[in-house]
């Protein structure tokens, strides 16, 4: 494969190609006003091209960050508050970031299509939640070329089967010893009562408003003695708040039941 002159950086099996040349027909600071139509075409598809460079390497570069833990060693809670304080991109910019960052670090297969144009980046952090390492060549492939309606088609798609096999999900057979598994009236009066939206409330006093990939969360554990039966101790939480707070119990020290 040629690259042409530039920098190259390894990122696993991919070699990102960073274009760091410029030529007599494309200087950076030259006036397009002086530029012929043609020029000024090309220019613009180069400018594109090295844009999406740019991109990919941010995106590396981001993940690399993340896998260090860097951000928290400059004095940054998050990934998403150095990106937006420390690096002054927007909150929107910063979480698509982070997103896909995420998404490149799992997934080798992003970062090409990233670079090449074939996925953009508001489609792949849409995405890239829901990317599995059993679904997410045929996510890509299905978002190729589609852009942001395509990839919220598929998300929708992709929540309205979770939503089915939740609601489908066979109830076990009778048994008169509860178990950690809840029962379908339960889930569907928790569904209910919680509007199908994760039912994480901030210190702050925020409602997250997750509506895909939700789960039914023990509010207190099985493991701890926590009922299944009862639907005041079951509800819907959004994958990342169910992680949060799985975090937060095996980091808190047991209490007693
Ligand atoms: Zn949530």
């Amino acid at each position: 494969m040629k690259f042409g002159r530039g920098r190259e950086l390894l990122a696993g099996p991919f070699v990102l190609k960073i274009w760091t040349q410029t030529s007599e027909r494309l200087v950076p600071d030259a006036d397009p006003r002086a530029l012929s139509d043609i020029a000024l075409a090309l220019g613009l598809r180069r400018l594109a091209a090295r844009e999406r460079g740019a991109l990919c390497a941010f995106v590396l570069h981001l993940a690399e960050c993340e896998r260090r833990g860097l951000h928290r060693s400059l004095g940054f809670s998050s990934l998403l508050a150095y990106c937006v304080q420390g690096l002054r991109l927007s909150e929107s910019e910063a979480r698509s970031r982070a997103r896909s960052a995420r998404a490149a670090a799992r997934f080798p297969r992003v970062l090409p299509m990233l670079g090449s144009g074939t996925l953009h980046l508001s489609a792949l952090a849409l995405l890239a939640p829901h990317m599995t390492p059993g679904n997410h060549l045929s996510l890509l492939a299905q978002a190729a070329g589609k852009g942001k309606r395509g990839a919220h088609a598929i998300v929708a798609a992709l929540a309205a089967g979770r939503r089915e096999r939740l609601r489908r999900q066979p109830p076990r057979t009778a048994s008169l010893v509860e178990s950690r598994r809840i029962p379908q009236s339960v889930k569907d009066e928790v569904w209910a009562r919680d509007g199908g939206r994760c039912a994480f409330v901030s210190a702050g006093g925020k409602r997250c408003d997750e509506r895909d990939g939700l789960e039914f969360d023990h509010v207190v554990p099985w493991a701890m003695g926590g009922r299944s039966h009862d639907p005041r101790n079951i509800r819907l939480l959004c994958r990342a708040h169910n992680r949060l707070r799985a975090w937060a119990i095996f980091a808190t020290p047991a209490r007693g039941p």
